[in-house]
């Protein structure tokens, strides 16, 4: 009989430990697995060498180490990456890379499309096709570190941070996000710490409490409008979980054990949500809040309908968020602050018939000017 091997990108480090104690092999094969695979690079079973030849050959017979396949491979002029990879569905996911001065941050996608279709974003527009597991989650960055070093023009960059922002709602693919964000800050994989591995959501509240529940990460939370009336319009989860909910998680989120603050993201879409009476609105809600504002500048795609804020738009609503005492950062430029930057990466879907959607992509780099 044969069974389909198992691709131990699957699994975090208890999970690898589970799966060598059920084949009888001793726990301390998932840490040594772990180091080969995420700090040495190596996916060949063969050359493990610190395992028995014979767990070798048992591991070559039963499991795998499969990741999705390089399809696109961009390189902009400012160092800039984007990576386009093939799922084994059809399906296409887009990872981004963006190196700024003493670090370089992975934008990560965590579903094919997104269901929750926020008005101004690219991704939703697609649609869902399915949440990605985590070997495809985690894939991106062993590929993304792979693909860095193996060119000769990147392969002094390095991935400092993390960002969930890539295409997708992480908080609702709960179930992969976890070990994903496990193996990233793992010492026996990434190792990366907690204040550089970042969850941006748009306010999936009962998996914002299951969150600090499960691990200690940074939290992004995607605001974009300050009333209910125009968040319900910008972005259509708000019917469900509204500000004055999501403002509660949010403060459960930094008033526990762990002192921390949150990242309120907030795209400028000119005449929509960057008015000064939208600014004294926002300074109102966020006041006593220990977190800060990243406004960012919409980009637009076809269709979308909406226009960018104007320089002066963004200059005057920052400069009322501010004298209230609001933190607030501006990005008019990729590399100010790049931690809540991809926001309009859009793959391909293959839907159940195999029809193929695809959506006009911006041209390359732009979603950071
Ligand atoms: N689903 C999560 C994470 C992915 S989106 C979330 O919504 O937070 C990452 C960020 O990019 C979010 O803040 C999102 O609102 C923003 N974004 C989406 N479309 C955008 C666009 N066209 N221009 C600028 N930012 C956009
Ligand atoms: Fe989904 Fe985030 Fe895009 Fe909204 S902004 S549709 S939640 S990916």
């Amino acid at each position: 009989m044969t069974t389909t091997p198992v691709n131990l990108f699957d699994f975090d480090h208890d999970g690898l430990r589970d799966y060598f104690v059920e084949q009888g092999e001793k726990p301390y094969r998932a840490k040594q697995l772990m180091q080969w695979v995420y700090q040495r690079n190596v996916r060949d079973f063969s050359q493990m060498s610190d395992m028995s030849v014979n767990l070798r050959e048992k591991l070559a017979a039963t499991a795998t180490l499969e990741l999705p396949q390089i399809d696109e491979d961009h390189l902009s002029s400012d160092g800039t990456c984007k990576w386009l990879f093939n799922l084994h569905d059809g399906n296409r996911i887009e990872t981004v890379y963006i190196p700024e001065k003493g670090r370089g941050t992975l934008c990560v996608s965590s579903q094919v499309g997104c269901a929750l279709d926020c008005s101004f974003c690219a991704t939703g527009r697609q649609g869902f096709a399915r949440n990605l597991s985590v070997s495809e989650i985690i894939g991106q960055l062993w590929l993304a570190t792979n693909l860095l070093s193996s060119n000769p023009k990147t392969a002094h960059q390095r991935i400092t941070n993390i960002v969930m922002m890539g295409m997708g709602e992480p908080l609702l693919n709960f179930k992969a996000l976890i070990p994903s964000l496990r193996l990233m800050m793992d010492d026996r994989a990434y190792g990366l710490s907690k204040r550089r591995v970042t969850v941006s959501t748009s306010g999936v509240i009962p998996a914002m409490d299951k969150l600090t529940d499960e691990i200690d990460c940074s939290l992004a939370v995607s605001l974009h409008a300050p009333t209910d009336e125009l968040r319900d319009e910008l972005v259509p989860l708000n019917k469900k979980y509204n500000i004055e909910q999501l403002m509660d998680a949010c403060w459960r989120y930094v008033q526990g054990e762990r002192k921390k603050k949150v990242l309120f993201e907030y795209v400028m879409l000119d005449g929509v949500n960057d008015q000064p009476e939208h600014a004294r609105q926002l300074a109102r809600l966020l006041k006593s809040f220990p977190g800060k504002v990243n406004l960012i500048p919409f980009n637009p795609f076809e269709t979308s309908g909406y226009r960018t804020s104007s320089k002066e738009s963004m200059e005057r609503f920052s400069q009322i968020l501010i004298k209230a005492g609001v933190l607030t950062l501006k990005r008019t430029t990729r590399g100010e602050d790049i931690d809540a930057a991809c926001g309009q990466l859009a793959g391909d879907i293959t839907d159940k018939s195999r029809r193929y959607i695809r959506f006009t992509e911006p041209r390359f780099g732009e979603q950071f000017r």
